[in-house]
C-alpha cells in the first residue's frame, strides 16, 4: 500500500487491501485503485492536476540542462538541446484544443540519454529548471489543495486570489 503526496483515501471498493474479485487477466488486483489500496480524493485529484498544469512550459522556453517529464518512460529526463528541424524549416499551423490556431516551427528535442523526439516549438511539456523549482510548484499545489472544498472546488474566500490563473 502506498499513499500519495496529494490527499488520498482508502479505496472504497477493496477497503484498502488492493484486492478484489479474481479474474484471469489481472488476478485479484482491484480496479478502483490499481492495487495500491488508496485513491486520490476529489480534492487531491484537483490539486494534482493543478501541480501538473503548473509544470507546463512551451519548448521555446526550455534550455539545455532542464528536465522534462517523459510520459513514455514515466520519468524525468535531462534536456540536451532543442533545435529547429533542418528538414522541415517552414512554419506550420497548429490548432489548439480551444479551437484557435497559431504558427510554429517543427523542432527536435534531444535528451542527454540519446533519446530524441520531433515536436513543435509551441508544444508544452512538464518541465523544470531545477529540483527547487519542482518542489516550489509542488508546495504551491499542496497549498492550493488546502483551499479546496471536499468536492474539489476552490473555497469562496480564495476565489479572488486565483482568478485568472
Ligand atoms: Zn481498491
Amino acid at each position: 500500500m502506498t499513499a500519495t503526496i496529494f490527499e488520498s483515501e482508502v479505496c472504497p471498493r477493496c477497503g484498502g487491501s488492493g484486492h478484489y474479485s479474481f479474474n484471469l487477466v489481472d488476478g485479484t488486483k482491484c480496479y478502483g485503485c490499481g492495487g495500491s489500496g488508496h485513491r486520490l480524493t476529489k480534492r487531491g485529484a484537483v490539486a494534482k492536476q493543478f501541480y501538473l498544469d503548473s509544470l507546463l512550459k512551451p519548448l521555446s522556453e526550455i534550455k539545455s540542462g532542464d528536465k522534462i517529464f517523459d510520459t513514455f518512460y514515466s520519468k524525468w529526463l535531462t534536456v540536451s538541446h532543442v533545435e529547429r528541424d533542418p528538414f522541415n524549416p517552414d512554419p506550420i499551423t497548429v490548432r489548439t484544443e480551444d479551437g484557435s490556431s497559431h504558427q510554429t516551427y517543427r523542432v527536435n528535442l534531444f535528451y542527454k540519454n540519446g533519446r530524441s523526439i520531433g515536436t513543435s516549438e509551441s508544444a508544452k511539456e512538464r518541465s523544470v529548471s531545477s529540483e527547487e523549482e519542482r518542489i516550489e510548484k509542488l508546495n504551491a499545489a499542496l497549498d492550493y489543495q488546502k483551499k479546496l472544498t471536499k468536492t474539489g472546488k476552490l473555497m469562496k474566500k480564495f476565489q479572488k486570489k486565483y482568478a485568472g490563473i
